[in-house]
């Protein structure tokens, strides 16, 4: 699943296609990725507004439009965002076609049918439950511990909960508490300060470093050139194959379940004891 950096990634090397570019046309296989309004509005309100930026906030992406109005875009599990210049046979499991102006077209690729897009107004509508942004300047360790006093839910929980902190995912989830040496399992109210600081820290350092490798490819993700990302090279944990050891101190990496997500942990470097 596109987290943080997947879908920043794609913020970026998207932007030069779509910004400035008018909607020329809609193509829609599948009318259950378009969730609000419905379909038929949808294409008529779209067509022939132009594209005026492209922002990304927690794992959604957000194209401004010249109206004021608002695409906003969750790829969920399975869906690419891929541009080709037209004409371009469709590709298998392609659910929805953008085109632009200038002959380009942003094709929404997506096998598992999940991806979901909504035209509104108001942005907040659509993601103004989600946390603080991890790499924003407002986003401090003295935020995180406020965020973690009180809280009994497991720390790997927590990061993953995106009302909690946007756009931290499963992988970088468990690569930051492995940087930061914390058992994913830790109640978020127990760890210390200097704990708070190590994971604050290996956020910042994990999410920064995924996405100067533009992502990681472990499952269906494609940058919108058709090319993968490199991130998953450099996971210390997330993903490990049964028996791989730890590469700080060979001890084998352990996976268990937290709320029903594979979480891998180093159990030497990452002690259930503080
Ligand atoms: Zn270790």
């Amino acid at each position: 699943m596109p987290e943080l950096p997947e879908v920043e990634t794609i913020k970026n090397e998207l932007s030069p296609y779509v910004v400035g570019h008018c909607i020329t046309g809609i193509t829609l296989f599948w009318d259950g990725i378009v969730r609000r309004p419905s379909a038929k509005e949808f294409c008529s309100r779209l067509i022939g507004q132009k594209v005026t930026g492209v922002a990304r906030r927690g794992k959604y992406l957000i194209l401004d439009l010249a109206s004021g109005e608002v695409l906003i875009i969750h790829l969920r599990m399975s869906c690419s965002l891929l541009i080709k210049q037209a004409p371009a046979e469709p590709e298998r499991f392609t659910r929805a076609i953008l085109h632009l102006d200038g002959n380009t077209q942003l094709i929404f690729r997506d096998p598992r049918k999940l991806g979901v897009m909504w035209l509104v107004e108001d942005t907040n509508s659509i993601v103004g439950k989600l946390g603080p942004e991890p790499l924003e300047e407002s986003f401090t360790p003295e935020l995180l511990a406020g965020l973690l006093a009180n809280r009994r839910a497991p720390i790997k929980a927590l990061l993953c909960d995106q009302s909690f902190i946007a756009g931290v995912g499963n992988m970088y989830a468990d690569e930051a508490l492995f940087s930061a040496k914390i058992h994913p399992l830790r109640p978020g109210k127990s760890l210390s300060w200097d704990e708070i600081e190590r994971l604050y820290n290996a956020i910042q350092q994990v999410l920064w470093a995924a996405i100067g490798n533009k992502g990681a490819s472990v499952v269906n993700y494609y940058r919108p050139g058709g090319e993968l990302g490199t991130a998953h090279f450099q996971f210390k944990v997330a993903h490990r194959l049964s028996g791989e050891s730890c590469p700080a101190c060979g001890t084998i990496i352990e996976r268990i379940s937290i709320r029903n997500r594979g979480t891998y942990f180093c159990p030497r470097c990452q002690p259930r004891q503080a």
